[in-house]
């Protein structure tokens, strides 16, 4: 079933039917169902005999190849990370976060990877006339890669479409933008996400204040375990005394690594993106407004918030702001810990003396 707030894109994107144009560009923030959305439309086109609401049968021969991940006509481009991840080998996706390992996939969309395409569709198609490429995300190509595509899209293989997915799209080479029709996705309207929550389970619903109001991300996050993962984060963080900071760090180094963690996506970008929020919390009730991150605990955000100063709180947020910008490649995982939980505890936690 495909999520309330896709319906009116789908209806408009069915309508097209032959005028469709030989590439589109879904663009708009994470979480909402752009991949989603794209899948779908890939499979109606390769699709013998779609039903009347637009949507691919499921039974047909084309149906049965692509459901089974074997349709020949049916492109997936995408950084080799990312398929690792996908194809769930727990252990690939564990070695490419792992910094420094040599074995690590690219989290770029490699110019061999449009050179194969280029040559898989320099010849005919092999089911029917129609032919697909998903690619995702389109920010994932450097500048090579981007104009290899170029001339793909200039030129386009007879019957074939391309759907182009970004949550960047200024990043994107403006050619690339101007070769494809933009398709804008946009945050649900509340009814809509009132409608979602209606149905999500209680952990999915906290995951979605802590994500900023992005359904599909929460949901995706809820599936993986993310529900633990939040409350191990809000427990440690309770608790949490200044003369506990280097041992918490110890714990979140081993947390962070564990197969729960990786098998989420929850790396230290996301923990430092949560401590970011619990701060700006933080700092919200402070000023006398209301918790947006972490609304079932605020009366324990209010009583940390009710030991620590305004200015400690504001620069502690800044301090882990900046912490945020070296999350990704972090040299020295334990240190940045450290670090992270000295400045938070010094303005917080601390306080009480
Ligand atoms: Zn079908």
């Amino acid at each position: 079933m495909m999520h309330s707030w896709l319906q009116p894109t789908w209806t408009r994107l069915v309508e097209l039917g032959e005028r469709l144009p030989h590439a589109l560009l879904f663009v708009g923030p994470p979480g909402l169902g752009k991949r989603e959305l794209a899948e779908a439309l890939a499979a109606r086109l390769l699709c013998d005999t779609p039903r009347a609401d637009g949507h691919a049968c499921g039974h047909c021969p084309a149906c049965q190849w692509r459901l089974s991940g074997n349709h020949p006509d049916f492109y997936h481009v995408v950084p080799a990370a990312d398929a690792a991840a996908a194809e769930g080998g727990e252990g690939e996706a564990a070695e490419g976060r792992e910094a420094g390992g040599g074995k690590a996939k690219s989290e770029q969309i490699v110019i061999e990877q449009i050179r194969e395409l280029q040559g898989a569709l320099s010849v005919t198609g092999h089911h029917g006339s129609r032919r697909v490429v998903v690619l995702d995300p389109a920010e994932a190509m450097n500048v090579f890669t981007a104009n290899a595509l170029l001339k793909l899209l200039e030129e386009p293989p007879p019957g074939c479409v391309f759907l182009l997915v970004s949550s960047a799209p200024r990043r994107l080479l403006p050619t690339i933008r101007s070769r494809c029709q933009q398709w804008l996705f946009a945050r649900p309207a509340t009814e809509e996400l009132a409608h979602w929550k209606a149905h999500a389970d209680a952990g999915a619903q906290a995951l979605l204040a802590l994500g900023g109001g992005m359904p599909l991300a929460a949901e995706r996050l809820a599936l993986a375990g993310g529900e633990a993962l939040l409350q191990r984060f809000v427990r440690d963080l309770g608790k949490l005394q200044a003369a506990d900071a280097l041992k918490l760090a110890g714990q979140w180094e081993a947390w962070l690594k564990s197969k729960e963690a990786l098998a989420a996506g929850f790396g230290l970008p996301e923990l430092v993106d949560w401590m970011l929020r619990w701060v700006s919390d933080l700092a919200a009730l402070r000023l006398g407004g209301r918790v947006r991150f972490f609304p079932a605990q605020e009366g324990l955000l209010a009583a940390l918030a009710s030991r620590a100063s305004v200015a400690a709180v504001s620069s502690c947020y800044n301090e882990l702001a900046q912490i945020r910008r070296v999350a990704r490649h972090p040299l020295n995982l334990r240190l940045v810990l450290e670090d992270l939980l000295l400045r938070y505890t010094r303005a917080v936690a601390g306080a009480r003396g």
